[in-house]
């Protein structure tokens, strides 16, 4: 029937390959393509490619793309084959991939939908479970993943996210170089850097290769970098710095403001650069710093810290980090000087940052990836569909292969 040969054409379908019949049904918005093989037609084993008769065959259906409003599915009768040294084999179909109940132009769809909006809101448009599109999606970001070659990376990122209202939390590397996300795993202690070192070897790389790690202060990254990364020189975030900053800062004034009651609500005052700060703010931190109180001691400690970055080179930076302590030690406020005694048992990572320079701001791009893929990812039901969806979006991946492999044109 000549509409059997232009779905065959349409499909791309090659022989031994061929459309047998099509089933429309306009009530059920459904289109179903019948596919069968030629008879008489021999088939390559897939484990070693030699040719063999059907041995017998088993019904299967996958959903293809839309036909209009129709959604369509596509029924072949899948040959098993005997081969002598592999025994009896489901031989591989060009539409679609083992085990998966779309054709891969479905799948490629799926993986350009994923990629635009969050994976409910693709279920919803396809008319599919969500469990089916995250198992599509990881299958193609693992395959791609697989392919990835990290023998050349020297300088890496470590970071963590928290999930679920900022109880669960997630730990991901991050390639500096490439600006790509590396590897992503449960948890925020030492077993991250096992973990990663493992995925690290799986392709291709070693954990001597890794020469310079970006961090905060956390004390499991540190020793899990010390622990698995043996030539590592760790550099601590400087924005980081200046966050613990702004936390000793805060807890001066939240210490000092039920004696004073002019404090309240100024968190942001102090907390915000001088130049992003309304009139109005402006006035009242003018009148507050003209008050004799911790917060603005601590306030000058921070402006003054601002500084130290702005030092050129290491050893300056050293004589700097040193100066301030001493001040904030003998300023005698307890946030402050407890703030002194971290820096100066982090010294070395600290100032590694003139040899290094790198920060987590370099990686700023990245991680408003990962934000984004875990705001996109509601309804994720388990943290490795997380990691899946930031592989996703920030991982760099190529996705070429799924259209491509076994074309089936629409
Ligand atoms: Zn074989």
């Amino acid at each position: 029937m000549e509409t059997n040969l232009l779905f065959t054409a349409a499909l791309g379908l090659q022989p031994p390959w061929e459309v047998k019949s099509l089933e429309f049904n306009a009530h059920e918005h459904r289109l179903d393509i019948l596919v069968d093989f030629q008879r008489g037609a021999s088939f390559p084993c897939p484990e070693c490619g030699t040719p063999s008769k059907a041995h017998d065959t088993e019904e299967r259906t996958w959903r293809h793309l839309d036909f209009f409003q129709h959604a369509a599915y596509l029924t072949a009768r899948v040959p098993r084959c005997k081969c002598e040294q592999h025994g009896v084999k489901t031989v591989d179909v060009p539409w679609g991939r083992k085990g998966s109940g779309f054709t891969l132009m479905f799948e490629a769809l799926i993986m350009v939908l994923v990629g635009a909006m969050p994976v409910n809101a693709v279920a919803r448009l396809v008319g599919e479970h969500d469990t089916r599109i995250w198992r599509v999606m990881r299958h193609h970001v693992d395959e791609a993943r697989a392919k990835l070659d990290f023998s050349e990376v020297e300088t890496i990122c470590v970071d963590e996210k928290s999930y679920r209202r900022g109880h669960n939390y997630l730990t991901f590397f991050m390639d500096l170089d490439l600006r790509r996300l590396m590897f992503g795993t449960e948890g925020k202690d030492g077993r991250t850097l096992s973990a990663f070192v493992e995925d690290l070897k799986a392709h291709h790389g070693t954990a001597e290769q890794i020469r310079d790690v970006c961090c905060d202060m956390s004390p499991a990254f540190i020793s899990g970098i010390q622990a698995h990364l043996p030539q590592a020189e760790i550099t601590l975030d400087r924005f980081h710095l200046m966050k613990l900053m702004n936390d000793a800062l805060d807890a001066v004034r939240r210490e000092e403001s039920p004696s004073t009651p002019g404090l309240k609500k100024t968190r942001y005052h102090w907390l915000r650069n001088p130049g992003d700060l309304t009139k109005s703010q402006k006035a009242r931190l003018k009148e507050l710093k003209a008050m004799n109180l911790q917060t603005v001691e601590a306030y000058q400690m921070k402006l003054l810290l601002q500084d130290f970055f702005e030092q050129p080179n290491r050893r300056a930076g050293g004589v700097f980090l040193n100066d301030w302590c001493t001040l904030a030690r003998a300023s005698g406020i307890r946030p402050l000087v407890k703030l002194a005694g971290t820096f100066q048992s982090h010294r070395r990572g600290i100032l590694n940052w003139w040899r290094s320079q790198i920060s987590n701001g370099l990686i700023e791009g990245i991680n408003s990836l990962i934000q984004a893929a875990i705001a996109k990812a509601r309804g994720y039901r388990n943290p490795q569909n997380l990691i899946t969806i930031a592989y996703l979006i920030a991982g760099k991946l190529d996705f070429n292969a799924v259209p491509t492999r076994n074309p089936l044109p629409t």
